[in-house]
């Protein structure tokens, strides 16, 4: 007997009865990998406002202000993401889409981690951090990731100094038009990235898995309630304090990264009998 068996048997029993489901993820997920996330008290995010780091002007102005913050937040976030390991939910993810069980995963993550475990149909809403995009041309082009990072820091080696305008020096250009690239993803106020995809996901989905996201990034968050609205069970998994318990038909207080593969072993008992 393990805590809340019976809350996993009973979503196991829900997913194998309703048809494909939707996953939703939130940084919880992320954390669990190494990756901090804004609200973790201590991280990065408290020497810098996240809202003032995360629009294009304020980040202008924040390095302006302040460059050496921004460069050793930058070496750090580096760091990072060049660490961090897919965890056994993120491939207990890539397992059930493999299985049929799960249609598609809409993620508020940026890491590129559901993806290198394998989940195939991924609706990334806050796009992807190794995949480039041009500012001329709008072509778009897609990184691994921690090679992507060891070029990075071979090439921030090599320069005489870290300045700002070094750094600058390394962002990739467009392969098509030579101009300068960004990370292609969501910056507060930016409009998020492929919202009709993740309406239809989780309209079409038969229950929804959602996994540790609090609930506080709109629109992002009402897409459990759009399923909801449609008749899709939701399962909640999360350990932290999160806005959707009240919607929850199955709520599990654990880490993604233990629950899932214990829903998942589940699953095959239940497959197997
Ligand atoms: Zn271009």
């Amino acid at each position: 007997m393990h805590e809340f068996e019976q809350e996993i048997s009973e979503a196991a029993g829900l997913l194998l009865k309703t048809g494909k489901a939707a996953a939703f993820c939130g940084s919880g997920i992320s954390a669990e990998s190494g990756i901090a996330t804004f609200r973790d008290p201590g991280g990065i995010w408290d020497r810098i406002d996240p809202m003032e780091f995360g629009t294009p002007e304020g980040f202008i102005g924040a390095l302006d202000r302040n460059p050496g913050v921004f460069i050793s937040i930058f070496f750090e976030l580096l760091d990072m993401f060049e660490k961090a390991e897919c965890n056994p939910g993120h491939k207990v993810l890539a397992d059930l889409e493999n299985r049929g069980v799960l249609g598609s995963v809409i993620t508020q993550n940026v890491d590129n981690l559901q993806s290198e475990a394998g989940s195939a149909h991924i609706i990334e809403l806050h796009g992807n951090l190794f995949r480039m995009i041009c500012l001329s041309c709008g072509k778009k082009k897609m990184y691994e990731r921690k090679p992507f990072i060891r070029d990075l820091k071979e090439k921030i080696d090599l320069l005489s100094d870290r300045c700002l305008a070094s750094l600058f020096t390394l962002v990739p250009t467009c392969d098509d038009c030579g101009s300068i690239t960004r990370p292609d993803v969501v910056l507060f106020g930016e409009t998020v990235q492929e919202l009709p995809r993740a309406y239809h996901a989780a309209r079409d989905c038969a229950a929804m898995l959602v996994l540790g996201t609090s609930g506080a990034v709109y629109p992002a968050a009402a897409l459990p309630y759009e399923a909801k609205e449609r008749g899709a069970p939701i399962i909640v998994i999360n350990p932290n304090e999160n806005a959707f318990e009240d919607i929850a038909d199955v709520y599990i207080p654990m880490k993604t990264g233990v629950a899932l593969p214990l829903l998942l072993k589940k699953l095959k008992e239940i497959g197997d009998s």
